[in-house]
């Protein structure tokens, strides 16, 4: 039988629905949720990325501002309009758009970014807090990944979740997370010697690798919950998981397609923590 799809279309649509009732109402006590934006450069990929922020802002009535750089900027302006947006009253959420330029040091760029305006959740405070547990603005795709289990009615208590990747951005972040949720996590990466008979344990499977169609029915444990992160761009110009869905719905339980799973649910939680920024900065959180 084929597995049902997790629709992270529809649960990011949802998510939309509340987040754009909540700032109506936080609009109508004179608080408009800010978020600025900045793209040093031209890459493609970035471009539309930073357009979609842009228009998912203004579909939910955000305040927003896009900084659009040429790739000559050098590492002391950007650093000049990291600290303005720093100080400036009517933006919540600060996003530099990565990669940035080789000649820009992503770390300091990072590191001065305000961490009450840290919406993308990358700066090392915003780090350590996940880490020992405490409060923080969590990162986006990440929590993304939670968001869209949870609200699938799926229990990762007690589960034993297999994590393939350990990148900063998605695998770690995403194993510190699913721990949180009282799974036992387990996390796979390039050296790991027979990942199949790890993968094969797992209740929830998370896959974060960057390579196309990698994971087939071989690695899942059938009835196994199936997360792909993975974006991948084919030659033929379309979009590809990091999981073979073909060949894997027919085997797991619910499972996220590539696009419409968990790609939507990163810009809808880059806005909800732009919300939940704006809020404490008010002091209403
Ligand atoms: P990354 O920084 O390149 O990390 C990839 C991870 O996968 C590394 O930990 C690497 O292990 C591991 N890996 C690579 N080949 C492997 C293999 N054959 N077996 C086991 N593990 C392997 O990538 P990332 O930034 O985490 O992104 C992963 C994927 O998610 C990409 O497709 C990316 O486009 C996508 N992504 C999607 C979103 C979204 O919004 N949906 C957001 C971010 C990323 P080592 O550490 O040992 O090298």
């Amino acid at each position: 039988m084929t597995a049902p799809i997790i629709s992270g279309k529809q649960v990011s649509e949802e998510i939309r629905g509340n987040l754009r009732q909540e700032v109506e109402s936080l609009v109508k006590q004179g608080l408009t949720p800010g978020l600025a934006v900045i793209l040093v450069g031209e890459d493609p990929a970035s471009q539309v990325y930073v357009r979609n922020k842009e228009k998912a802002c203004h579909d939910l009535g955000y305040y927003s501002e896009v900084h659009r750089l040429p790739a000559s900027t050098s590492q002391e302006e950007l650093l000049a309009l990291v600290e303005k947006l720093n100080q400036q009253a009517d933006i919540h959420g600060i996003l530099v758009q990565l990669p940035l330029p080789k000649h820009i040091d992503e770390k300091s760029v990072i590191n001065a970014i305000a961490v009450e305006k840290d919406v993308d959740g990358f700066h090392p405070v915003n780090v350590g807090n996940l880490v020992i547990g405490d409060d923080s603005l969590l990162p986006c795709t990440p929590a993304g990944v939670i968001e869209l289990i949870k609200r699938t009615g799926i229990e990762m208590s007690g589960k034993h979740a297999v994590v393939i990747g350990r990148s900063n951005i998605v695998g770690k972040p995403v194993s510190l997370l699913l721990q949180r949720e009282n799974a036992t996590v387990t996390m796979c990466h390039s050296r790991t010697a027979n990942m199949k008979e790890i993968t094969k344990q797992a209740d929830i499977l998370v896959v974060a690798i960057g390579r196309a169609n990698f994971v087939d029915a071989s690695y899942v444990k059938p009835g196994a919950v199936v997360i792909d992160v993975g974006m991948n761009r084919l030659d033929n110009g379309k979009l590809a998981g990091d999981v073979d869905f073909e060949s894997v719905k027919e085997i797991s339980g619910p499972i996220t397609p590539v696009p419409g799973g968990v790609g939507p649910m990163t810009i809808t939680m880059l806005m909800h923590n732009t919300l939940i920024a704006a809020k404490r900065l008010a002091g209403l959180a």
